[in-house]
């Protein structure tokens, strides 16, 4: 589904160069739940955005659905990433003005789905991730798990065939984090890619493999999470 060739990153912040990426070439396959882990500042952030089209290489080149799409411009990424992306976050970056249904419909909205169709499935999407019974409170109002599910809800609402996932549990206590973990994995199941960073074996454990990362490189692409380790 995703390719990644060489693919090297670097940042640059005034004249500070950062080499995130040193040659990344790996695979995900439709229908996998694949964890990248490592050390902090290893990459694992710009991996993840790099695979989401939420980031462009510095080289190498990036396949989707065996598609190069070196050459693109910006607009024609982003309807890649629109048609087939969905992303969480750590920090749900849920907006506290609006309810937890017009946060969902948001993602409708920019994908100009006609009016007479999204309430029915943002109805829908709520009643999935179970948190229907709370679709006129603001996120404030919410606990961190019921918050996250929301934002599961925004990223799943446009039926995304790739879910990306970073630290989705960083935030929640390990009751929330199971839940959303357990959540994550349904829906692996009913269909979706899911990619996901995270610092725990335990949380890691619910994928198909762990890709390990260190200063920037793959030093396993097949690896095995602990899933006795303690959080
Ligand atoms: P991780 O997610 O594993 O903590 P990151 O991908 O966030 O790692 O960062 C990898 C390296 O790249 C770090 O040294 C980080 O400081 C740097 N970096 C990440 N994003 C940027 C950015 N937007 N600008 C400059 N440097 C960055
Ligand atoms: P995480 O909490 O996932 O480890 P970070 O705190 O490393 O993420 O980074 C959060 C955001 O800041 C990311 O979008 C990353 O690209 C950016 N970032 C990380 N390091 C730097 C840096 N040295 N300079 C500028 N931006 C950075």
């Amino acid at each position: 589904m995703i390719k990644l060739e060489n693919i090297c990153k670097v940042h640059r912040t005034e004249d500070i160069e950062t080499a995130a990426l040193d040659d990344i070439s790996m695979t995900v396959e439709k229908g996998e739940f694949v964890s990248i882990m490592g050390p902090s500042g290893c990459g694992k952030s710009t991996l993840l955005n790099m695979l989401g089209l939420l980031d462009t290489p510095s080289s190498g080149h990036y396949y989707f659905n065996d598609e190069d799409l070196a050459g693109y411009n910006e607009s024609q990424r982003a309807s890649i990433r629109k048609a087939n992306i969905g992303v969480i976050f750590q920090s749900f970056n849920l907006i506290d003005e609006l309810t937890v249904a017009q946060n969902v419909d948001l993602a409708l909205l920019y994908q100009k789905v006609p009016a007479d169709e999204r309430k029915a499935r943002v109805e829908k999407v709520l009643k999935r991730v179970a948190i229907d019974h709370r679709s006129k409170h603001y996120p404030q109002q919410l606990s961190g798990g019921q918050q996250q599910r929301v934002a599961i809800a925004r990223a799943i609402v446009t039926n995304p065939k790739v879910l990306l996932a970073d630290e989705p549990t960083g935030n929640l206590d390990t009751k929330n984090g199971d839940e959303v973990m357990a959540l994550l994995k349904e829906l692996n199941q009913e269909g979706a890619t899911v990619i996901m960073v995270t610092h725990s074996e335990h949380y890691a454990a619910y994928g198909t493999r762990v890709v390990r990362l260190l200063d920037g490189q793959i030093v396993d692409a097949n690896a095995k999470a602990d899933a006795d380790a303690v959080l």
